[in-house]
């Protein structure tokens, strides 16, 4: 294996490399304002040349070149693809990997939570904490991902921020410090007092938010007698007598969130957060490394050699060329393109020849990439989603977790003759994680079953098993509706309860699933010592 060992003087550099990389995503509901968000995060970075916002959603918007899979995107205008926006701002480079929205792509989400070290935490003002945002907040929470909150449509009637705190208190039993305060009730916001300089930043409206918001700043005593202004500093007082300050340890390891108030629509309190982003998000630090049998096992130095986790594999993009892209987060040491690599799960050796950065749809050539950075990796066939990549130094990542499924059925291959393709194709889903393909071991010639965290992800399937591999499927309803990773020596025991079955994924992974929730209570109930978990692993 040829290798390209790190100059002395290029250590240097990327350590200071390391140290600018913002690695975040953004977890929401839909229609809190996501995509609203992200693009006034760019046009706040000045990421947007001279476009206005509204252009990337135009661009987004412009499928012209359709397949069989974007048909699907766009009609149920849904994003399906995992994409990554880098830009720069104040010296640093964030990378914002986007979440797949929908509930039924939650899994894809779960994983590229697995691929950032920060998350911004988006609620809706009026709705606030939603199932969506609450299903992600609970992987967050577990993989101790340091949170911002933005509370937004501030410029509608909602909550007011007290109401916000407690709010989130009682939901995510999370304690969220204010870093900014709204002047203005919900619906006549008029700007936020910075709570550490005690300034008032007014916003401006801008026609339809498309520029940046020209903004006032005020200090105490310069509009006093503007009752809104002094009604939240009122407020704010009472909150520094009763609240404690911002912890910047509890905000790391995720068990207290920085709190920020905004409407993105309106640009209100996105320069806030981009600077918040700057000073609190975490750059990229050693990963924790596992040792064969899934123990901890020390963590990889950002000085490493290189090392790299695949959070995510995206068939399709292009439909020009049905091809595969791997997203590989750097996690160590530099790449550089043509680079060769040794995948840790097969121990083969991989070129990196074909390295991409993803800016929404488009892709450019990328020559180097430091820890935090996201490659994609076009055409690497044999890359599947928890595979680590190394140079030199073998690496070992812990698995990612995914979500238990919650739909099941039945898939049947329609045409015997093209049973080769039925196989393949299943077992080429399963590997990618579009969805788990389970068998019940018990039957004599088994059904495979096809589950998932929401039904879109079979309508994938299908499209991708006819399109793609050639196979004529059908689905017929299964009769479970939740499911729970469970442990060999669990199996009897569950097998024996009334509505319950245990089916089993390619990778050994046994799935106990039931037909309501109320028979996997009951067993629970009987049965304490059973390993019955939410969280699986890739
Ligand atoms: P996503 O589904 O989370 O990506 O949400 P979008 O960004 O598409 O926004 C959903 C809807 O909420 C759109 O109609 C937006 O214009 C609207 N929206 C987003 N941010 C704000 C805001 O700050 N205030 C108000 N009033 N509407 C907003």
């Amino acid at each position: 294996m040829s290798s390209t060992p790190l100059a002395p003087a290029a250590a240097g550099t990327l350590a200071v490399e390391a140290a600018r990389r913002r690695t975040f995503a953004i977890i929401s509901h839909p229609d809190a304002g996501k995509t609203t968000l992200t693009e006034k995060l760019l046009l706040y970075a000045g990421a947007l040349g001279g476009a206005e916002a509204g252009a990337v959603k135009a661009r987004a918007g412009r499928r012209d070149s359709t397949s069989d899979w974007m048909e699907l995107e766009r009609t149920r205008g849904i994003s399906v693809s995992s994409t990554v926006l880098r830009f720069e701002h104040e010296g640093h480079v964030f990378n914002l990997l986007d979440t797949p929205g929908h509930k039924d792509f939650s899994e894809d989400t779960l994983r590229v939570l697995s691929a950032v070290d920060a998350a911004v935490m988006l609620i809706d003002a009026a709705k606030g904490v939603e199932p969506q945002t609450l299903r992600l907040f609970e992987v967050a929470r577990a993989r101790r991902i340091p949170l911002l909150t933005f509370v937004n449509k501030y410029d509608r009637p909602g909550m007011e921020p007290l109401e916000v705190l407690d709010h989130l208190a009682t939901t995510l039993e999370l304690e969220a410090v204010p870093l900014n305060w709204p002047v203005g009730l919900p619906g006549a916001f008029q700007g936020v007092i910075d709570r550490e300089s005690g300034l008032f930043h007014r916003f401006t409206r801008t026609a339809g938010g498309a520029r940046v918001a020209p903004e006032q700043i005020l200090r105490a005593g310069d509009a006093d007698d503007d009752p809104e202004w002094a009604r939240a500093r009122e407020e704010l007082e009472l909150l520094d007598a009763v609240a404690d300050d911002f912890d910047p340890d509890a905000f790391r390891d995720g068990s207290a969130t920085a709190l920020f108030f905004g409407s993105a629509v309106s640009n209100f309190g996105v320069g806030p957060l981009l600077s918040a982003l700057v000073r609190l998000a975490p750059a990229p630090s050693p990963r924790r490394e596992v040792d064969a049998a899934g123990e901890p096992n020390g963590a990889r130095e950002l000085d490493a050699p290189f090392a790299g986790l695949v959070f995510k594999v995206q068939a399709n993009m292009d439909p020009r060329h049905r091809d595969r892209i791997a997203f590989v987060r750097v996690c160590s040491g530099r790449f550089e393109r043509g680079m060769r690599v040794v995948n840790g799960r097969t121990g083969r050796t991989l070129a990196m020849a074909h390295a991409h950065e993803v800016f929404g749809r488009e892709r450019a050539l990328m020559e180097e990439a430091f820890p935090g950075d996201v490659v994609g990796v076009v055409g690497a066939q044999d890359l599947r989603v928890g595979d680590t990549l190394y140079l030199d130094v073998p690496a070992r990542f812990p698995a990612i977790p995914s979500l238990a499924p919650e739909f099941f059925v039945f898939v049947r291959n329609r045409d015997s003759a093209r049973y080769k393709q039925f196989r393949r194709g299943l077992e080429q889903l399963d590997e990618e994680g579009v969805v788990h393909v389970l068998r019940r071991e018990a039957a004599g010639d088994p059904v495979p079953v096809l589950a998932g965290v929401g039904r879109l992800q079979f309508e994938v399937a299908v499209n991708r098993m006819e399109n793609e591999f050639g196979a004529r499927v059908g689905l017929d309803e299964a009769p479970w509706t939740v499911a729970r990773r469970t442990e060999p020596g669990d199996v009897p025991t569950i097998r024996e309860a009334t509505g319950a079955e245990v089916l089993v994924r390619a990778d050994g992974t046994q799935l106990a699933v039931f037909r309501s929730e109320f028979v996997l209570q009951r067993l629970e109930r009987d049965h304490p010592e059973l390993t019955l978990d939410r969280l699986l692993t890739r």
